[in-house]
């Protein structure tokens, strides 16, 4: 791994992604599911339930995110999410199958499941992207209920953050940030992916990170592979990092070559701007190798596949 300080002229050098556990070593037979973080152990579960009757990933990883979303100790994602700045609770989230079909909702309050909205935008909707109001007003016509998303301790945690209001996005901060982004291969070898969050704590309203964000923070192509994305979303938007990632493996490479080779051109064009964020990659081929790698140590992704179900530690470029 290289240190911080001289990672620029060590961008030249090669050997880095070769330091690393190669992950890519042994297919894993299918089906498979992969989420980001430790919190991903309870979702990828009750995905693995869904996988493992025969069922379809698109509504195991539905599932499997569905209880992040509804757990109020997780600050980052879904209900207990941490606010906005202005304290309100803004969530971001997208769906995609194995044929490019896909939705997504951003900047959407009061609805605990963004995820299943999404799914409905892919599902119900001419469209693949609702914001803000126009997608709570699509989440009530479809019968979601609307819930008061800002718990007593998010409250708490937003009213402390207010007395020196500075926002300082930091590395593997999970009550500041995380968000669940989950890929799965079901029995019948289809490939689908989620991801949702409820962002960066303390942004500015109305701010959209990269987890709704089709190619940013989630891509799928149900041919080649998938990858999701968390850390700070503008880097993932930047890059267009899940779809970098998923043509990267179009073009041969296995799946944490591919990660590792983004995030080299991330580090090669951001420079210093990024050196101090942290940015996680999490990727699938279709053949079920996985690939995970971060900027700064600290990401863990959890794997599920012939009934185990493990929390990995990934990977990691630089050290702080
Ligand atoms: N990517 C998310 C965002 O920027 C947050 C995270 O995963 O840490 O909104």
């Amino acid at each position: 791994m290289l240190s911080r300080k001289n990672f620029l002229r060590a961008l030249g050098l090669v050997g880095v992604a070769g330091m690393v556990k190669d992950l890519d070593a042994s297919p894993r037979r299918k089906p498979l599911v992969v989420s980001t973080w430790d919190f991903g152990l309870a979702a990828n579960a009750a995905a693995w339930k869904v996988l493992q009757s025969g069922g379809y990933a698109l509504d195991a990883v539905e599932a499997g995110v569905a209880i992040p979303e509804a757990d109020p100790k997780i600050t980052s994602v879904g209900y207990g999410g941490y606010p906005d700045r202005d304290g309100r609770v803004t969530l971001d989230s997208c769906i995609m199958d194995e044929a490019w079909n896909c939705g997504s909702v951003a900047c959407l309050e009061h609805i605990m499941h963004p995820s299943a909205v999404a799914r409905r935008v892919m599902d119900k909707t001419p469209h693949v992207m609702l914001v803000g109001d126009g997608a709570l007003k699509f989440a009530l016509e479809q019968g979601f209920s609307k819930t008061d998303l800002l718990t007593p301790e998010a409250e708490q945690a937003w009213k402390q953050w207010l007395e020196k209001s500075e926002y300082k996005p930091e590395p593997n901060w999970e009550l500041n940030h995380d968000t669940i982004g989950m890929l799965a291969i079901d029995q019948q070898q289809r490939l689908c992916g989620i991801c949702t969050t409820s962002g960066q704590a303390w942004k500015m309203h109305g701010r959209v990170g990269d987890s709704p964000v089709i190619g940013a923070g989630l891509y799928v192509d149900g041919e080649v592979g998938a990858a999701t994305c968390s850390g700070l979303g503008e880097e993932m938007i930047r890059s267009a990092a899940s779809h970098s990632i998923v043509e990267a493996m179009r073009s041969g490479m296995k799946p944490q070559k591919a990660c590792e080779d983004v995030m080299k051109r991330i580090l090669k064009k951001r420079g210093n701007k990024v050196s101090k964020t942290q940015v996680c990659f999490l990727a699938v081929d279709i053949h079920g190798n996985v690939g995970a790698y971060s900027l700064l140590k600290g990401f863990e992704y959890a794997i599920t596949h012939d009934g185990r179900n493990e929390v990995l530690q990934a990977p990691y470029m630089l050290n702080e």
